[in-house]
C-alpha cells in the first residue's frame, strides 16, 4: 500500500514508522519523496549506513534489540529508540546522551506475548523504572509492545498494554503507545495505539 493511502486510512493523529529494514535507499526517498520523515531500523550498522547516505531530516527511529556497547553509534543522531527493554540499557542510553550534550526520547518496550523472540520489561520492572529513575539526559515518552505471532492472542495482549498505558500516562507525560505492525495496526489502533511501525504492507516482502 503507498503511504499516502495508509495515512489516509488512520486518525491523523497516529504516528507513521516506515519500517525500511532491508529496504534500498532508493525505496526509502520514493516514500520520503511523499512528505514522509519517520522510518524504522532494527539493525545499528544498517542505520548507521543509512543515516549517513539520507537527507538529514528524516527522523529515524530504533525500533530492533539494542546492545549496550552499540548505543554510542546511534546516540548522536536518533530520534527516538523504541526498544528499551533493560535499566541497564537505559543507563547506558542516558550516558551517551550526556555525552552527546542531548536528551535522548525513548520508549520501554513491554513485553507483552510469550513468544520466546520477544523481549522486554514485564509491567512491574516498568513500573519500578519509571517511580525510580531520575530522567536528566533522557525522556521516557511512552511504551512500545509487539504482539504475538499467533494473532489470535493479540487483542488480549493489545488491552493489557493499553490499560497500562492510559493509567500511567498522565502521570508520566508520556506521548506514544508504540503498538502495531503490518498485520495488526488496526487492532491496534483500536487499542488506543497512536503510533504504529509498519514495513511490508507499504515496502513489500522483505528478503
Ligand atoms: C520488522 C518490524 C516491524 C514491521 O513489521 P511488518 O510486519 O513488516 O510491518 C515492526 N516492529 C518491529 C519491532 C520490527 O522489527
Amino acid at each position: 500500500m503507498k503511504i499516502d493511502k495508509l495515512k489516509n486510512q488512520i486518525p491523523e493523529n497516529i504516528t507513521v514508522v516506515a519500517v525500511s529494514k532491508r529496504k534500498s535507499n532508493k525505496e526509502i526517498l520514493e516514500v520520503y519523496n511523499k512528505n514522509h520523515k519517520d522510518f524504522g531500523e532494527n539493525r545499528v550498522q544498517e542505520l548507521i549506513i543509512k543515516n549517513n547516505d539520507l537527507p538529514k531530516d528524516i527522523r529515524w527511529h530504533m525500533i530492533g534489540k539494542l546492545q549496550r556497547n552499540k548505543v554510542k553509534f546511534i546516540a548522536p543522531f536518533i530520534h527516538l529508540i523504541h526498544s528499551v527493554d533493560s535499566y541497564k540499557l537505559l543507563l547506558e542510553i542516558e550516558k551517551q546522551a550526556k555525552k552527546n550534550q542531548r536528551v535522548i526520547n525513548v520508549l520501554l518496550q513491554i513485553k507483552i506475548s510469550n513468544d520466546e523472540t520477544k523481549s522486554g520489561l514485564s509491567f512491574n520492572e516498568t513500573r519500578n523504572i519509571l517511580n525510580n529513575h531520575e530522567q536528566q539526559n533522557i525522556k521516557i515518552i511512552g511504551l512500545m509492545g509487539m504482539g504475538s505471532l499467533d494473532i489470535s492472542k493479540n487483542e488480549s495482549e493489545f488491552i493489557e498494554i493499553s490499560n497500562f498505558y492510559q493509567k500511567s500516562k498522565d502521570i508520566f507525560n508520556f506521548k506514544y503507545l508504540s503498538l502495531g505492525m503490518s498485520g495488526d495496526y488496526k487492532l491496534a489502533i483500536k487499542n488506543n495505539s497512536n503510533m504504529i511501525r509498519v514495513g511490508s504492507l507499504i515496502f513489500g516482502e522483505r528478503n
